[in-house]
């Protein structure tokens, strides 16, 4: 199965409107126009509009890093599915570990959030991962299991391969700790064999799961390489245009 490699940038809550909007530039420009590599980025939300703009007519997709799973009405704060692809919006990043950890996101928020976003025809990026305690006590495939299984619960087959998975080991966030290419590895193999166990063979087959974890330019094509590693969700080294478009070129 020819899965396309895709790379995306999650700036989390670190741009402003001049430094998106440069970066978004430099990231558009190196891209071109058809890149072999789906390549996005995820500014904060409050930009989503004007990196919208800068991107305009490139190969570059836009994406949110969040949403929340209702019809408009009365969510003070929030965001929907609907007025992320208003905004020209194609990804959501859902359950980040850092949402999970700091405001208390459950598998079944992810999941509601899931249908939401294929609602919207918007492309998911579901995030999972152990925490370093978790994978000291050899608990590793249980967490991910737990948390594909609870965020994936009522996703309907057939929409299946259009979800991207991103395997995010949680002592590799931000930390400079990569996941060595084995570790990876061996994780995605088990979330393949686990989608082919929800869905089926043929559906776990088409299914992109991405790497995240400190995913620099000089570990990338050793990640990118492993054969069930099909992209990266990149944090700190999406910041730096020269940084985030090495990584993309790793996977090209
Ligand atoms: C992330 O935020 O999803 C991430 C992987 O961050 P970093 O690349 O900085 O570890």
């Amino acid at each position: 199965m020819n899965r396309r490699t895709i790379i995306a940038g999650n700036w989390k809550m670190n741009t402003r409107a001049q430094s998106g909007v440069e970066l978004a530039k430099g990231v558009a420009a190196a891209v071109g126009q058809h890149p072999s590599v789906e390549v996005a980025v995820c500014p904060p939300s409050v930009y989503l509009g004007c990196i919208a703009d800068v991107l305009a007519g490139s190969a570059v997709g836009l994406g949110a890093q969040n949403l929340y799973p209702a019809e408009d009405g009365a969510y003070t704060g929030e965001t929907n599915a609907a007025m992320l692809t208003d905004i020209g919006c194609r990804y959501v990043i859902l359950g980040h570990s850092e949402r999970r950890a700091i405001l208390g996101e459950t598998d079944a928020q992810v999941s509601e959030k899931l249908a939401a976003t294929l609602a919207g025809n918007l492309v998911p990026i579901v995030c999972v991962g152990e925490t370093l305690e978790d994978r000291e006590a050899g608990k590793t495939e249980a967490v991910v299991e737990s948390q594909l299984r609870g965020s994936l619960e009522g996703l309907d087959e057939a929409r299946a391969p259009g979800v991207v998975i991103a395997y995010e080991p949680v002592w590799a966030i931000g930390t400079g700790k990569t996941a060595s290419p084995e570790q990876a590895e061996e994780v995605h193999a088990f979330i393949r064999k686990l989608l082919a166990d929800i869905f089926s063979e043929d559906v776990a087959s088409q299914m992109r799961i991405q790497y995240g974890g400190s995913v620099k330019p000089g570990n990338a094509k050793e990640l990118l390489g492993q054969p069930n590693i099909d992209g990266a969700l990149v944090g700190g080294a999406s910041l730096a245009v020269d940084d985030f478009v090495a990584i993309i070129n790793a996977g090209a």
